[in-house]
């Protein structure tokens, strides 16, 4: 049993004199990362800080983008007329997250900060440099078939279990966060990062700092999107290889295009090399095959998840593929 103080802020300015007041403090909104967490042993704050109340709920076309508030559930947003609409990549990869429960209790901001699922971060016994700095990495010679291929490094090889985030990095999305004299945003696709010698810092997110909500411009992609999520149980796991795929077409030219792989890394993993090759070339079978081969071509794997990289490029075809054919 682990005790801890309970309090509800009513306003962001509250909510962040409250974190200040306390190192060892939280914030919870629908606590479908936290109280597991917590139920482990990996997290133990001393106090809970219910934002809930916050008013940061709102999906709303601005001026050049769509702003996506902290607090909207993953389901709300899933499933909302102008997410549909203008960003139908998003709302795919949201349902394809988790459970249709879970959707309807995480938020935009809880996704963003949900921690690894490696299994020796959640199992107190085992070292994890994550979890306790300096005390090794169990996965790296122990049980590694969900780990990453692009961008560990020694002392941690776990892979960020985001959907939503993937399709975000995708789509150039920004995160606005809340400080005490104000606001900053930040490129989603530098939010989250790379373990290096720090692989107890999931992101760029400041102690004192909350998420306020995430801006993604507006685009010309239209239908030819696809995400595609590879995982044991079709019904409810995590990404083993998951592909956000955007495409602006001309006739058969691929005039833009956006390609993100989920699964694979300790963030997003953003192919814009990728990205450059394809851009203004005629959309061929070979085209984006010689495509995959190129995304993979620096992956790196352990001895249980080698799949992975065969299976990262056969995933970028048929996301591609599947992509360029919708109507
Ligand atoms: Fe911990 Fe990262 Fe190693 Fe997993 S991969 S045991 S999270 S250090």
């Amino acid at each position: 049993m682990i005790n801890f103080q309970y309090l509800r802020a009513g306003s962001t300015e509250k909510a962040l004199a409250l974190l200040a007041k306390d190192k060892n403090a939280s914030f919870i909104a629908g606590g479908t990362n936290l109280v597991d967490l917590m139920k482990k042993g990996v997290s133990s704050p001393d106090k809970l800080i219910d934002i809930n109340k916050l008013p940061l709920k709102d999906i709303s076309l601005e001026e050049g983008h769509i702003h996506i508030g902290a607090l909207a559930s993953n389901a709300a947003v899933a499933d909302h007329a102008l997410i549909r609409e203008k960003l139908p990549l998003l709302s795919m990869a949201l349902n394809k997250g988790a459970s249709a429960q879970l959707r309807n209790m995480a938020t935009v901001g809880g996704n963003l900060m949900q921690r690894t699922r490696c299994g020796y971060f959640y199992d107190i016994t085992m070292p994890c440099n994550k979890r306790k700095p300096g005390s090794g990495c169990g996965a790296l010679e122990g049980y590694n078939r969900m780990h990453a291929i692009f961008g560990h490094s020694e002392n941690c090889i776990a892979v960020h279990p985001s959907d939503m985030c993937v399709a975000l990095a995708a789509l150039d999305a920004v995160v606005v966060i809340g400080q005490p004299n104000g606001e900053r945003r930040i490129a989603l696709s530098e939010f989250h990062r790379l373990p290096g010698k720090t692989p107890q810092l999931d992101n760029n997110l400041k102690a004192n700092e909350i998420i306020l909500g995430v801006e993604v411009p507006l685009n010309t992609y239209g239908r030819h999107v696809q995400y595609l999520k590879v995982r044991d149980r079709s019904s409810y796991a995590f990404a083993l290889v998951s592909v956000a795929a955007a495409l602006e077409l001309d006739g058969n030219r691929i005039r833009e295009v956006r390609l993100a792989l989920g699964g694979v890394a300790h963030k997003p993993w953003r192919l814009t090399a990728t990205e450059a090759f394809l851009r203004g070339r005629e959309f061929d079978p070979a085209l984006i095959r010689e495509a995959a081969n190129r995304s993979v071509a620096e992956a790196r794997a352990f001895k249980h998840n080698k799949f992975k990289i065969t299976l990262a490029a056969e995933s970028i075809v048929q996301a591609l593929s599947e992509a360029s054919q919708q109507s």
